[in-house]
């Protein structure tokens, strides 16, 4: 039911200590252990459900980024910054790659697809959510494919995964399929939860970023670079999501059931992370890692 991770994803060391003991606030109510590798500071939920449990954790009316309805202000709140952040997703992708064929990994119900299709790319979807996958494949007339195992031997030239990638069981077995998928020039989008922000170390276990254990990996600018230095690939720029801290910080306020405080507790809040983050090495709350081959 659970397992034990005995290797560290980043260095191979085998050498732990417990760095933070967290609930699963949306599903389960249970207590999950994030431990930090000794050797290079990699986090991981650990131990962790097996690959054949997980799903379990996934089955909830509220795990809104699979769901189309705006029904409560967290929700809103989240349909608002998508809004804003999906036409300046596409602008980013533009920045490095002009156009050719774009796959996004866990497209959800298939927005920021549908965006890139109507600026002009070729574009497939991988969203192992049969709801969320129905809803992309009508949105974009188009199969949606369940995994990265049923595309084939096809390469893009654009990869984009938004909160994808801290989810994902078999990590370093998954980024070799990431760097197979890709063309020689092409780019790589990994956008994750940053546990060095300020709204991260404000909200220590109550932060919702560490969404346990959903999210299995929790990365930092240091171990992601390890991590993908590892396969060859090497960061090229790191983007902020400036949004992020405030719907992270709506969402741990909410955990802390602070009431209608917590409305204005998470705006100060993610005001505080985005200037702490603009005067220390961008340590924002969730950052946009551009990855290309080295
Ligand atoms: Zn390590």
């Amino acid at each position: 039911m659970y397992e034990k991770v005995e290797v560290c994803p980043v260095c191979g060391s085998h050498s732990f200590v417990n760095y933070l003991t967290c609930k699963d606030h949306s599903i389960s109510q249970e207590d999950f252990i994030i431990t930090q590798c000794t050797h290079c500071s990699f986090l991981f939920t650990n131990p962790r459900p097996t690959t054949a449990r997980l799903p379990r954790y996934y089955q909830s009316q509220d795990y809104i980024s699979h769901k189309d309805k705006a029904t409560n202000p967290i929700n809103l709140a989240y349909k608002l910054a998508r809004h804003f952040t999906l036409r300046s997703k596409i602008k980013l992708v533009h920045k490095y790659q002009h156009k050719g064929h774009i796959i996004d990994i866990g497209c959800g119900t298939g927005h920021f697809l549908q965006q890139a299709q109507s600026a002009g790319w070729k574009t497939t979807g991988v969203e192992p959510d049969a709801g969320a996958r129905a809803i992309a494949s009508e949105l974009l007339r188009d199969t949606i494919y369940q995994s990265l195992d049923d595309l084939g031997d096809h390469t893009f030239n654009m990869i984009t995964l938004w909160h994808v990638l801290e989810h994902v069981p078999d990590l370093n077995r998954y980024i070799s399929t990431l760097k197979k998928l890709l063309t020689d020039s092409g780019t790589i989008f990994v956008a994750v939860p940053n546990h060095k922000s300020y709204d991260a170390t404000h909200y220590k276990e109550h932060w919702a970023a560490y969404d346990v254990p959903r999210h299995l990996y929790h990365f930092d600018q240091h171990t992601i670079a390890k991590l993908f230095e590892k396969h060859q690939l090497k960061i090229i720029d790191t983007i902020p999501m400036k949004l992020d801290s405030f719907y992270v910080s709506l969402l741990s306020e909410k955990y802390l059931r602070t009431g209608i405080k917590g409305y204005a507790n998470s705006i100060l809040t993610g005001l505080k992370s985005n200037s702490y983050a603009k005067k220390h090495q961008l340590e924002y709350s969730s950052l946009i890692y551009v990855i290309q081959r080295k």
